[in-house]
Formats: C-alpha cells, sequence, structure tokens
C-alpha cells in the first residue's frame, strides 16, 4: 500500500502536529465526494459543510501534499490575466461578474483563519513591484481598472516609497495591496482539514480516486473502498493525471520551484522588508518572496513546463535571490524544493460541469491561494441550485495548447522564452 509522504521543505518540517487519517476502506455514502485536498477541495468541503452537506473527501497522499502545501504563501488577490483581456474576451457582463470577485479569495482565508483558529502566521500586504517604466505604467492602469469595478485599497509606491517597504534597488515603483499578504501555507491547509472535521466532514488520506463511474448516482472508487454520492467535486489540479480525461487537454502541469534561508534573524530580516509585506515582480516569469513566521526569507520563481523535477533547485533560484538581495550572498539554504501548477492556455481557471453531478476547479496557472478559495464558495454554491458566479467561470473559454499532449510542453517552453526574453529587455 503506498504511504506518500510530504516532500522535503521548509513547510513540512514546520507544520502544525496532526494525527494520521484513515486511509478508506470499504463502501461509503455521502452527499459529496471531494477528490483532493488541496485548498480547493477543502474550501469547497468547509463551504459545503457549512450549507448542511454530508462530505467525504479523498486524497491520494496527505493533506496539502500538491501546491497548497509548497507554494510561496503569497495572497494575491486577482486572476493570472489582467481584468480588461477578460472583459475583452468575454463582454462587460460576465467580466463586471469575474471582477466583482477578484479579490474575495483573500476575504475568505481571512474569514476562514479567524473563525476556525488557524495558527497559520497570517500577515497583512502585498506588493507588486514594477522594475521597469513600463511595468509601472501598467500597474497604475491597472489600478484604475481595477476601481472601476469597486476594489480601491490599491496603494501606487513611487520608487522613494517601495524602498521603504523592500531593500531591493531594482524596482521603479510598484503597488500595494493590502487586503494581499502571506500566510504558511501547508498550516492553512492543515487548520482547514480540521476545521472541516469539526463540522463532521471525513477526509481520508492516502485515497486516491482511481476511477469514477459516472451515472445518476456517481461512485468513486480507491484502491480499497468506493464512496457513493449524489454529487463529485474534482479538485486534484495539476496532480490530477488521466482521472478525467477531458479535462486533461486544454491544461498542462508546470513545475515552479522555492528556496527557503536559514532563519536571518530580526535584524537583517526587517533590513530586507522592514513592513512584513510579501513582493512578487511583475515579469512573465515572475520573482516571489516574503519572511517566515523565524524569519527567513522564501524565494521562488522559475517554471518548468511539463513538471519535471530539476536536479538542483538552489542552483536554479539562489541566483534569482542574489540579484535582489546581493546582501545574502554568506546566507545558507535550508530547504529547495519544486511544486505543480496547473496551466491553462489562457490562463484562467477551467471550471465546470460533467453532465449533472460532476464539477470541476482547476488549471489557475499560478496565483491560485486566493482563487481556490473562491472557487470553493463558488462550486458550493452551484450544487446549492445558485449557479451564477460558478457559469461566469464555467463559460470562460478554454483551448487545447497547440501541439496536444506531445508537443504542449515545447511550444509553451518556447512561449515563455519569448515572454522571458522581452522581460529581460524591458519590452
Ligand atoms: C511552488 C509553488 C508556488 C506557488 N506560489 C503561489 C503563491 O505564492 N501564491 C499563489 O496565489 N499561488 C501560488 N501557487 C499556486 C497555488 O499554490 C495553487 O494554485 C493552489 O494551491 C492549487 O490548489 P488546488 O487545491 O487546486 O490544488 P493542489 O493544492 O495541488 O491540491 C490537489 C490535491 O489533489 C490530490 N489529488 C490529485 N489527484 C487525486 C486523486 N486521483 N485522488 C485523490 N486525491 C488526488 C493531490 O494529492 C493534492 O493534494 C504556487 C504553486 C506552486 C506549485
Amino acid at each position: 500500500m503506498a504511504n506518500t509522504p510530504y516532500p522535503e521543505s521548509y513547510y513540512a518540517a514546520s507544520a502544525n502536529a496532526v494525527a494520521p487519517r484513515p486511509v478508506l476502506q470499504g463502501d461509503v455514502e455521502t452527499d459529496v465526494c471531494v477528490i483532493g485536498a488541496g485548498y480547493t477541495g477543502l474550501s469547497s468541503a468547509l463551504f459545503l459543510l457549512e450549507n448542511g452537506f454530508k462530505v467525504t473527501v479523498l486524497e491520494a497522499a496527505k493533506v496539502g501534499f500538491g501546491a497548497s502545501g509548497r507554494n510561496g504563501g503569497q495572497i494575491v488577490n486577482s486572476y493570472s490575466r489582467d481584468i480588461d483581456v477578460i472583459e475583452r474576451s468575454v463582454g462587460p457582463k460576465q467580466a463586471q461578474l469575474l471582477g466583482q470577485m477578484a479579490f474575495e479569495g483573500g476575504r475568505i482565508i481571512r474569514e476562514r483563519v479567524a473563525k476556525y483558529n488557524i495558527q497559520c502566521d497570517l500577515k497583512d500586504g502585498g506588493v507588486f513591484a514594477a522594475i521597469t517604466a513600463k511595468q509601472m505604467g501598467h500597474l497604475e492602469s491597472q489600478k484604475r481598472l481595477w476601481e472601476r469595478f469597486g476594489h480601491t485599497q490599491l496603494e501606487l509606491l513611487d520608487q522613494k516609497r517601495i524602498r521603504d517597504v523592500v531593500a531591493c534597488d531594482q524596482y521603479v515603483g510598484g503597488m500595494l495591496d493590502m487586503s494581499g499578504g502571506h500566510i504558511h501555507p501547508l498550516n492553512l491547509a492543515l487548520g482547514e482539514a480540521a476545521a472541516v472535521e469539526s463540522l463532521g466532514g471525513t477526509i481520508y488520506e492516502q485515497s486516491p480516486a482511481v476511477r469514477i463511474e459516472r451515472g445518476a448516482n456517481p461512485v468513486v472508487h480507491t484502491p480499497q473502498g468506493k464512496v457513493r454520492a449524489k454529487f463529485i467535486i474534482v479538485a486534484g489540479n495539476a496532480y490530477l493525471g488521466n482521472l478525467v480525461p477531458e479535462l486533461a487537454a486544454k491544461s498542462m502541469p508546470c513545475g515552479t520551484q522555492v528556496i527557503t534561508t536559514e532563519p536571518l534573524g530580526d535584524a537583517l530580516a526587517k533590513s530586507l522588508l522592514p513592513q512584513d509585506y510579501c513582493v512578487e515582480d511583475c515579469n512573465y516569469l515572475l520573482d516571489y518572496y516574503r519572511l517566515t513566521g523565524d524569519k527567513r526569507l522564501v524565494f521562488g520563481g522559475g517554471v518548468v513546463y511539463g513538471a519535471r523535477d530539476p536536479a538542483n533547485i538552489e542552483a536554479i533560484i539562489r541566483p534569482k535571490m542574489l540579484k535582489a538581495f546581493p546582501q545574502l550572498k554568506d546566507v545558507k539554504i535550508d530547504y529547495a524544493w519544486t511544486g505543480n501548477f496547473l496551466l491553462t492556455l489562457s490562463r484562467l481557471p477551467q471550471v465546470g460541469r460533467l453532465g449533472d453531478n460532476i464539477y470541476y476547479s482547476q488549471g489557475c496557472s499560478g496565483h491560485g491561494v486566493t482563487y481556490t478559495h473562491l472557487a470553493g464558495k463558488v462550486l458550493a454554491e452551484a450544487l446549492r441550485g445558485q449557479a451564477e458566479r460558478f457559469d461566469a467561470f464555467a463559460d470562460l473559454p478554454h483551448y487545447p495548447f497547440p501541439g496536444g499532449q506531445l508537443l504542449r510542453t515545447p511550444f509553451a517552453a518556447l512561449g515563455a522564452w519569448y515572454y522571458g526574453l522581452r522581460d529581460k529587455f524591458g519590452y
């Protein structure tokens, strides 16, 4: 019987203690079977339980094993595509709904943390840092655009002001979002899982869904059991494999890497990020970083299309960290790991139904910490018969990657290389 542990990461090493969860053995009946215990699955489960559904969650490995337990911990609101681009693609009515929801995920996280007393080092404040004047101009126009959708909390930072929040000379300015922030991502997932159980939900670990029997009363099979449900929510994201072949064609798992320094001590940590905000730059292949509760720097960046694990993560990410903070040249890297997110061609989430009773949300293409929390709410609304917001996502058009499953990786890598060059030369 497989027993998949967490990858070796700073988060696994500093996770809050939890008792092991059972493997599904035998048959169970439930209202909703959720496949995957990342944020999408856990957020869905929580909203459904709060609305009186009986919920069973199947997790192939452990709670937060996927991207939700490995990410940069940045609470970045909005989507991986600008709202004006979305508006041009789907029209003003649908864009209005999507625009109104774009900052809701961050609020949901804060409500969850407060309501269920989740210990996950939550801090307020996220900065988008501009490296070029063109990127700064883009932030200015994004701020104006978000204000049109009622989001007025964004603040522009000029070159002097951004230096007050991050000790990096690369930036010409930035934008501060106090509704952004950061968390210990695995502890957020573990706290949400405990909340699911406190409401009577059941989570089985080491229990992969290996087959879905579709029909009026769908059944999800695991190696040692099965779950009969009225509804199924598919929330396996980049780790789902080919369980639902229709979904695999229009998305592609990609790897991204994170390193964590040794503890820096209060003085050095404060000198880098005096307000303890998290930062991401505005490049297409972006760098992102933040401090942990014990004053380490978590630094992420880079994308491996097709989700191959690089041999030496530190060799890839440390130079990026030193470019931002040369003052860390003698600091040791304690942890380095990789994780997979799911990319779609449009970089917008892939959401929908298969038949009447199988629902899915996946593929938010990078910025997923907030979106996945919103997705849980929107999926739960749809199962309760209020699908307007769900349909706003479900109606987003999606296309297969050029080249099909075989050639999509080189094609996407070529696209990223092009955008990487544009970043490098400041276009
Ligand atoms: C290294 C990294 C850094 C990132 N940094 C950020 C960041 O700072 N900010 C941000 O907004 N976003 C970030 N992201 C993206 C974000 O983490 C994800 O979008 C989000 O966590 C996805 O959540 P999810 O629940 O949809 O998927 P996941 O968290 O991947 O969860 C899917 C779960 O489903 C399980 N599963 C899969 N198949 C099955 C099956 N057949 N049966 C049962 N279980 C199954 C998996 O084991 C896994 O636990 C990052 C991603 C990575 C990889």
